[in-house]
């Protein structure tokens, strides 16, 4: 399966950093899920102030769960992948966002999923509501 991502929607990057900001101090993580080749969808996990990363690798073992990817927040300004992350890039997807505080437009990066940071082009693209999963 190797379905090209081109990007992600830049209301859908707004929306993570918002989420990021008003979660903070704690950690917030969810699912990037794409249409047409462009993520514009987050699967927010509940619950996910306490052990976001277990969160989320249990909703990878969900069989119907399609994500291309993960996307979680570092309370710190590094922006880098703990190893717990990079076990968890491993597991599913091959774009894995991390947002570091203060959750400006720059604080985030995008990793593969053996954890090499990539490219992952902001694009202004109008989501409409009957495309959204
Ligand atoms: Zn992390």
């Amino acid at each position: 399966m190797n379905k090209a991502i081109k990007g992600i929607a830049r209301v859908t990057l707004d929306f993570i950093l918002e989420v990021s900001k008003s979660t903070y101090p704690k950690e917030f993580a969810g699912l990037l899920q794409a249409n047409n080749g462009i993520i514009t969808d987050i699967l927010i996990l509940p619950g996910t102030e306490s052990s976001e990363i277990n969160a989320v690798l249990q909703l990878f073992m969900l069989p119907n769960m399609s994500a291309v990817g993960s996307v979680h927040s570092h309370p710190s300004s590094v922006i880098r992948p703990s190893k717990a992350d990079l076990r968890l890039f491993s597991k599913t997807g091959n774009h894995h966002i991390i947002v570091g505080h203060p959750f400006g437009p720059d604080n985030w990066k995008c990793y593969s999923g053996n954890g090499e940071e990539i490219s992952l082009p902001v694009l202004d693209v109008e989501i409409e509501d009957d495309e959204l999963v």
